[in-house]
C-alpha cells in the first residue's frame, strides 16, 4: 500500500534537498521515496494520492526539551529568576498527581502538534510512562521519561528514585513494538542530585540501553553552587561522575566555558537549547555557535508552559538566531539554516534518533509538516527557509503526519477529541482548585 503527497515544494532536511515539483512516497510509515516528481520510479502500485495544492513539506520538528506534564499550570508564575521561580513553583506543582500530569500532556501534545511538532522529548518527575501513552494515542513520537532527584537537595516532594527505573521498565514494557515511544533515564540537575544517584541512574540507563537526560549550566547560581561544592564546574563535575557521553542529552549549557565545552565535544554528548526558556528565567544565552563550532549536536527545545509560555519550535528558531545576533553584534552569525537544521536533523541527532527521523530520506519514518507558505513572489529555497524561521507559526501548519499517518490536517486532530479533551479538562479543575 502505497502513499504518494505531489505537488509540493518539498524538503527534505538535507542540504540541498529542495524540490519545487516535489512528490513522497510512504509505505508502512516509511518513506520509499521523495524527490521531484518526474525523477519517481515508474510503475508503482499507488494506492491513495494527494494533492498537496503546491505547499510546503517540510521534515517534522523535533522539541528536544519539555515538561508536558506542568501544561496545566500555564503561566502561573511568570516572575523570578530560575532559583526564585522554582522556589514559587513548588507549592503548585509538587503535589501533582498522575491524573495531573495525563491531563498536561495531553494539553501539551495536542499544542505541540498543532505547532508542527513530531517529536518531543518530556521529562516529568512522577509517572514516567504517561507522557509516551498519549503521545501514542494522539499519533506524536515521543522519547520520555522521568529526571531523578535526591530527596536531601530537594526536599518538596516524595522521592521519585528507584521509582522512576520501575516506572520506566512498566512502561519500555507496555510500549514494547510501539515505534513511536522511547524511554529514556535521567536526573534533574547537578544541584539537585547527589553524586551517587546519578551514578546510579547513568549506570542503569546504560544497562538498558537507554540516554541519559540531565539538566546541565542553566543558570549563573549552579555553576557557584557546584563549584563550592564539588570544586568543579557542573560540566566537569558530571564528566568527572563518568555520566556524559554520546547518549547523554543535556538541557541549556548556558554557562559553558571553554574547557567545559572541550569536554562536551569530546563525550559526544548532545544538547537541547531552550532560547525562550533561558531568556524568560533570566538564565541567559547559551553558546550556541561556539557549542555547533565544536561538532556538538545542538537541538532546540520549548521547555515547559510554565517558563515559555508556548510549545512552539517556529518561536524557538527565530529566537536562537536572534538573541545570537543580537549579543554577538555580527550579522552573519548565525542564520535560518542553521537554526532550521537545529530544529529537524541536528534535534534528531541530539535524541539518538536520527537514523530514523529529522529528515525525509527514503528508508526514514515518514514524520512530516505540511505548511501553507504561499510566498508572494512565489518558492524557492532561500524564501521556505527565510518564512520557516522568521515568518511561520502554527497558523501557516496545514498538515501534521507521523510515521506515515496523518495526525493534523485542516485545523483539526484527527485521533482525538480535542475540544472534548479540552472541555474535561476545565471541568476537572473547576471542581479540584489549584
Ligand atoms: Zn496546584
Ligand atoms: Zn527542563
Amino acid at each position: 500500500m502505497l502513499t504518494l503527497l505531489h505537488n509540493a515544494f518539498l524538503c527534505t532536511g538535507l542540504s540541498d534537498g529542495f524540490y519545487p515539483d516535489g512528490a513522497v512516497l510512504i509505505r508502512d510509515g516509511k518513506i520509499v521515496w521523495a524527490g521531484s516528481r518526474s525523477e519517481m520510479p515508474a510503475h508503482m502500485e499507488i494506492a491513495t494520492s494527494r494533492d498537496m495544492g503546491g505547499r510546503v513539506i517540510i521534515p517534522g520538528l523535533v522539541n528536544t526539551h519539555a515538561h508536558g506534564g506542568l501544561s496545566t499550570h500555564r503561566g502561573c508564575c511568570d516572575e523570578g529568576d530560575l532559583f526564585e521561580w522554582a522556589a514559587a513553583l513548588a507549592p503548585h506543582t509538587s503535589h501533582l498527581t498522575t491524573d495531573d500530569n495525563r491531563r498536561g500532556s495531553y494539553l501539551a501534545i495536542m499544542d505541540m502538534v498543532r505547532n508542527g511538532i513530531t517529536t518531543a522529548c518530556d521529562c516529568t518527575r512522577y509517572g514516567a510512562g504517561v507522557f509516551a501513552s498519549v503521545a501514542s494515542e494522539i499519533g506524536m513520537r515521543s522519547l520520555s521519561g522521568a529526571l531523578a532527584n535526591s530527596p536531601e537537595l530537594r526536599p518538596n516532594g516524595r522521592p521519585n528514585w528507584p521509582l522512576a527505573l520501575e516506572e520506566t521498565s512498566a512502561a519500555i514494557e507496555l510500549h514494547r513494538g510501539n515505534r513511536l515511544a522511547r524511554f529514556y533515564l535521567g536526573g534533574h540537575s547537578p544541584y539537585s542530585c547527589t553524586s551517587d544517584l546519578l551514578r546510579d541512574v547513568k549506570r542503569e540507563a546504560d544497562r538498558l540501553d537507554l540516554p541519559f537526560v540531565i539538566h546541565l549550566a542553566e543558570n549563573r547560581r549552579e555553576n557557584e553552587i557546584v563549584m563550592a561544592k564539588y570544586g568543579q564546574s557542573p560540566t566537569a563535575w558530571l564528566d568527572r561522575l563518568g555520566v556524559l557521553d554520546a547518549r547523554s542529552i543535556l538541557a541549556h549549557c548556558v554557562w559553558v566555558n571553554e574547557p567545559d565545552m572541550d569536554i562536551l565535544a569530546k563525550s559526544g554528548a548532545g544538547v537541547a537549547h531552550n532560547p525562550t526558556s533561558n531568556a524568560k528565567l533570566a538564565s541567559g544565552i547559551a553558546p550556541i555557535p561556539a557549542l555547533r563550532e565544536r561538532g556538538i549536536p545542538v537541538g532546540l527545545g520549548t521547555d515547559s508552559t510554565l517558563s515559555n509560555n508556548c510549545l512552539d519550535l517556529f518561536q524557538e528558531m527565530k529566537l536562537s538566531v536572534l538573541l545570537q545576533r543580537a549579543v554577538s553584534l555580527d550579522g552573519k552569525i548565525m542564520g535560518a539554516r542553521e537554526a532550521f537544521t537545529m530544529a529537524t536533523s541536528e534535534g534528531a541527532r541530539v535524541l539518538n534518533w536520527d537514523s530514523e527521523i529529522g529528515t525525509l530520506e527514503i528508508g526514514k519514518e515518514a514524520d512530516l509538516v505540511i505548511l501553507n507558505l504561499d510566498h508572494p513572489l512565489g518558492l524557492t529555497p532561500e524564501r521556505v527557509l527565510s518564512d520557516v524561521v522568521y515568518h511561520a507559526g502554527p497558523q501557516h501548519v496545514h498538515g501534521v503526519m507521523v510515521a506515515g499517518s496523518m495526525i493534523f490536517e485542516n485545523g483539526r486532530l484527527t485521533k482525538v477529541d480535542e475540544p472534548a479533551v479540552r472541555h474535561s479538562i476545565q471541568q476537572h479543575y473547576k471542581h479540584h482548585k489549584h
